[in-house]
């Protein structure tokens, strides 16, 4: 029963495999089978009833009995029996009708007609089995009753034509025109239907081509349209022997725009830097978004390379201009690499990295400019790459060491602490300074382990000078901020001072601006923790970073490290004079001491005594001295008291 509440072609429908071609037949609505069961039992009954008028008693019963089965096959429709209800009527009037001719004109029979009709609803509802047999049976009956008339069994009469046989006719007529035109209406509407879901499926295909070729927020062609474009100009810029570049722009500082104002504020701004840099370029240049702040300009048809270095200034003017951002004005600087084709690669990926090292380079110099690649800047990546792996091996042969440069009670005269400064003595290569290896430590995180190290040899060096007598002295060691990135930094500083057993008030830990500005709730936390444990606080390098200070108020720091390119000139410059004087001004207002670092001549000091600068450090004393030499120079120091200075 169950498969008989299926739609009619689906029982019937041949198992064909896929893609073999096979008819599929139209889906039979049970609400059409009884509209033409209707119409065919209405045709019936009348023309039994005609019949019967005329005398016809025999082919009145005949047409009685297929009232009756079409009457079934109703009643089989309100039991959902659809493939059931189909096949009986089909066959009630296949046969009905094959009687009648028989019966009555043979070949010349009205009821011919409503063989076509019968066979369009099989052709379109049945299975191609059913339409075939039942084809065969009527081809074959029209034979044999051929057949009969021919040979003389069954000779078929053909009366004059008569109201009865007018009626037949239109009746058969009018069950055929009502089904052909209900078909015909479903036909329409499947059509209408398929039409829209075409039209829908083209949409989607049209959404999802642009979803794969496109930056979601900002709509420009993403890294895989902008890499199929550069190779269309490529094979053009081969043919037509001109030259294509690839500009790689990265935003200077973006992150503090995300930071301060948040995501949503940063949003915005890139969307405007797209827009900008859309109308910065030519309509045939290519801008896509690489991800982030980053990014990429691609052009062809080059006469030199002045036109590449031309857009590349011409996007930085556009980007100087203010943005207005939810009401504040805020302004965008970029740096741009641009690698050219073919002098600097000849495919994508090569140009890419060529230009993303160029963008390095750009940045490395300031900022807020471009740099065309050279292959130089590809030795230096080399070197960047060996500067890694020699980092790792100088921790495992233990090629790092720790010098000590003082720092003075400035009125005094007095040694009060040291601070702790790598040095790198490599076995080929010599001496290599902290500014060189310590941010490729940052970058490749080996600074994690870098850190450690130094913050484990300053304590234990502390230590020693303790027990040797130099009991006051507070050992200041350098952290960065990618050292705060993990969790560990705060059990680290622990490890390292009870693994010494020394008191936290005997070391200080340098921090940067730049990390106190990301200003987490997370990091507030810590550094109170580190406060109340008695370790002091300073902020290194003073007055390069922000402007902004008032993360100062939120931190508990304890010394403001005036940086070195303020002080070193202080006598001969009156802006660094202007800037120190308020640095102090400023820290003592906030109830910090001021250190000055790089004091170098005689001058200096004196000048920064009397703006009221407590503490300083610098060559004018010692640069940073290997721990040995440091104690000694402590300890005669200590014996000249005053003096040093
Ligand atoms: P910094 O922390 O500001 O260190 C002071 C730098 O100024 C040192 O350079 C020092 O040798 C130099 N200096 C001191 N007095 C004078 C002076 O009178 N005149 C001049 N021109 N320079 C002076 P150095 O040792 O080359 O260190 C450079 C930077 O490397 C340090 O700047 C610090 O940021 C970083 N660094 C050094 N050691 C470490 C470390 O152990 N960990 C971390 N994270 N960074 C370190
Ligand atoms: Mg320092
Ligand atoms: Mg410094």
């Amino acid at each position: 029963m169950q498969a008989d509440t299926e739609a009619f072609e689906s029982n019937q429908a041949p198992k064909a495999p896929e893609g073999t071609g096979a008819r599929k037949p139209v889906a039979l609505e049970p609400r059409r089978l009884v509209q033409v069961i209707l119409a065919a039992l209405t045709a019936t009954v009348a023309s039994a009833a005609m019949s019967m008028f005329d005398g016809g008693w025999q082919t009145a019963l005949q047409l009685g009995a297929s009232a009756g089965l079409l009457l079934l096959a109703w009643w089989y429709t309100r039991r959902n029996a659809v493939d059931r209800a189909a096949k009986l009527m089909l066959a009630t009037l296949t046969l009905s009708m094959i009687s009648l001719v028989y019966q009555h004109q043979g070949l010349r029979d009205e009821a011919l007609c409503a063989f076509p009709a019968i066979m369009v609803f099989a052709g379109m509802f049945a299975s191609r089995r059913a339409f075939f047999t039942m084809l065969s049976v009527i081809v074959a009956a029209l034979c044999i009753i051929t057949l009969a008339n021919l040979q003389g069994w069954h000779v078929n009469q053909v009366p004059p034509v008569s109201l009865n046989s007018l009626f037949n006719v239109v009746a058969i007529l009018m069950v055929t025109a009502f089904f052909v035109w209900l078909m015909a209406g479903d036909l329409r509407s499947a059509l209408a239907r398929l039409e829209a879901e075409n039209e829908r499926i083209r949409e989607s295909h049209a959404r999802i081509d642009t979803l794969a070729h496109h930056d979601a927020l900002t709509g420009l062609p993403n890294r895989l349209l902008a890499r199929d474009r550069f190779e269309q100009m490529i094979a053009h810029a081969r043919r037509s022997h001109t030259s294509a570049a690839l500009l790689y722009l990265d935003l200077d500082d973006f992150k503090s725009v995300n930071d301060s104002l948040g995501h949503a504020a940063g949003d915005l701004l890139l969307c405007d830097v797209a827009d900008r840099l859309t109308h910065a370029v030519r309509s045939t240049d290519t801008v896509s978004r690489q991800g982030g702040d980053e990014f990429l300009i691609v052009m062809g048809d080059l006469v030199d390379d002045q036109a590449a270095a031309a857009t590349a200034s011409k996007i930085i003017d556009q980007l100087a201009r203010p943005f207005y951002i939810n009401g504040l004005e805020l302004s965008a600087t970029c740096s741009l690499g641009i690698a050219l084709f073919p002098e600097d690669g000849d495919d994508f990926d090569a140009l890419l990295k060529s230009a993303d090292m160029a963008m390095y380079r750009a940045k490395d110099s300031g900022r807020n400019g471009f740099r065309f690649y050279d292959v130089e800047m590809n030795t230096s990546v080399i070197e960047h790459l060996h500067l890694i792996s020699g980092i790792r091996a100088a921790l495992a042969r233990g090629e790092f060491a720790l010098h000590y440069q003082p720092q003075y009670h400035l009125k005094t005269g007095r040694i009060v602490g040291a601070e702790a400064l790598i040095r790198w003595r490599h076995p080929e290569l010599g001496f290599i300074p902290p500014a060189k290896f310590i941010p490729v430590a940052e970058r490749s995180g080996l600074i994690h382990e870098v850190g450690a190290w130094v913050l484990n040899e300053a304590c234990g060096q502390a230590k020693r000078w303790q027990n040797a007598g130099l009991s006051d002295l507070t050992v200041a060691v350098n952290l960065s901020p990618i050292q705060f990135r993990r969790d560990d930094i705060e059990r680290e500083v622990m490890n390292a001072l009870a693994s010494w057993n020394l008191s936290p008030s005997s070391i200080e830990l340098e921090l940067t601006e730049s990390l106190l500005i990301a200003d987490s709730h997370h990091l507030r936390g810590l550094l109170v923790r580190l406060r109340a444990l008695g370790i002091r606080l300073s902020i290194d390098d003073f007055g390069t970073g922000y402007s902004n200070l008032g993360y100062l108020k939120r931190f508990e720091v304890e010394r403001l490290k005036i940086d070195q390119s303020f002080v070193r000139r202080l006598t001969e410059n009156a802006n660094d004079e202007g800037i120190v004087r308020a640095i102090i001004e400023m820290a003592h207002s906030l109830k910090l001491e001021a250190v000055a670092e790089g004091i170098e001549n005689e001058a200096t000091l004196a000048r920064l005594i009397e703006l009221g600068c407590e503490f300083g450090q610098g060559f004018l004393w010692a640069p940073a001295l290997p721990a040995d030499e440091f104690f000694n120079f402590a300890t005669d120091g200590e014996a000249a008291d005053g003096v040093a200075g």
